[in-house]
């Protein structure tokens, strides 16, 4: 839209304000490449000046949150069955692929850049189809800066990565032991299957076709003594999340729960110490609770955002019925903690400076 075309002085500013915002951000893209290679460029405390929440902005002019970066769960089924999981198979409802498309074209209209799928296992809906066509339809016809999955990998086959891999920009594995016991113990498994064989494998197909590699842990009672250091050096990923296990009334916790995860939990000195154990690995990404709760944009199955902030997952209205400008405003999001956790990184593949 032209300025003059705008019907309030604070409209305009207002969409200065975002312009301006959005080329910052373009300028810390460029200036922040990473890799474990360039340890420690990310790690929180060292990133550059954040923009404040709101700071800048006109007097008067409202500026709307922007859905940068979102994480659609667009499924809740499962194969996997772990006991803290805070995303739990309360539904078995998929939003037909056609409306999904809508309503990823309405947040890219609205300024997200990166797509991060999810669930459930986004794998099992339609053996890996479903979310396959998702990720081509953001690359090639969105054109998102990146194109992500977070997935436990068990359903992930090489003739997904041959179709599809040149869409995808980050796959996120999820590992919380390289003691096969301890994934069985914390529910990470499904009959004879081997996670962690599963995860070389997957490791090598993204070399293989060029996808970056990510992995996530959750840190609970029954691997809070690990050391990891020498299996994470091998895997070598490009960011290594590490999440404080969560406590979330409603899916883990709590009478209408499907889990009961109290007795995974674990103390902030009993993360700090896990933490301190692997401080050589740079690509390491601490996430404590209180971090976690507020700053991701989630979309749940229904396309509604969910607001954590009162320790449940309550939903706005879908954004295929009240669009995102109005959703988002029950998101709960703090904007400030996604930046400060280092949410915005080099997410797209092409400006990453890796050797596949
Ligand atoms: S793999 Fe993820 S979604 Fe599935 S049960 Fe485990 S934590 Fe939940």
């Amino acid at each position: 839209m032209h300025l003059a075309e705008m019907r309030s002085l604070p409209q305009a500013l207002a969409m200065l304000f975002r312009v301006l915002q959005a080329q910052l951000s373009a300028l810390w893209l460029c200036l922040a490449p990473f890799s474990c290679r360039l340890r420690g460029a990310l790690l929180p405390g060292r990133s550059p000046p954040l923009l404040e929440e709101g700071a800048g902005a006109p007097d008067g002019a409202e500026v709307p949150t922007v859905p940068t970066s979102v994480n659609y769960h667009f499924t809740r089924q499962c194969n996997y069955r772990c006991g803290f999981c805070f995303h739990t198979a309360k539904t078995s409802f998929v939003v037909p692929l056609e409306e999904a498309r809508r309503g990823l074209a309405m947040l890219k209209e609205a300024g997200m850049e990166k797509i991060n799928f999810s669930g459930g296992e986004p794998f099992l809906q339609e053996r890996g189809e479903f979310v396959g066509k998702l990720v081509q339809f953001c690359k090639q016809e969105l054109k998102l800066q990146s194109v992500s999955i977070v997935s436990n990998g068990s359903m992930i086959r090489e003739r997904w990565f041959k179709r599809y891999g040149e869409y995808l920009d980050i796959l996120a594995v999820s590992c919380d032991s390289f003691d096969e016991e301890v994934n069985v113990l914390i529910g990470r498994g499904q009959g004879n299957k081997n996670h962690i064989e599963n995860l070389q494998r997957l490791r090598k197909w993204c070399r293989d076709y060029a996808v970056a590699f990510k992995l996530n842990s959750v840190i609970n009672r029954f691997n809070v003594d690990e050391d990891m250091n020498e299996q994470i050096e091998a895997l070598n990923p490009i960011r290594w999340k590490v999440f404080q296990c969560l406590l979330i009334e409603g899916e883990n916790t709590g009478e209408d729960a499907l889990r009961e995860a109290e007795k995974f939990m674990i103390s902030d000195e009993d993360f700090e110490r896990f933490l301190d154990r692997h401080r050589e690995i740079s690509c390491l990404v601490p996430e404590s609770n209180q971090k976690m709760r507020d700053s991701y944009l989630i979309l749940d199955e229904y396309m509604r955002f969910l607001n954590c902030r009162n320790g449940r997952k309550e939903p706005s209205k879908s954004i295929l019925d009240v669009g995102v400008e109005h959703a988002i405003k029950f998101s709960g999001f703090d904007e400030k903690m996604f930046l400060n956790r280092g949410g915005k990184y080099v997410w797209s593949k092409a400006d990453m400076k890796l050797e596949w």
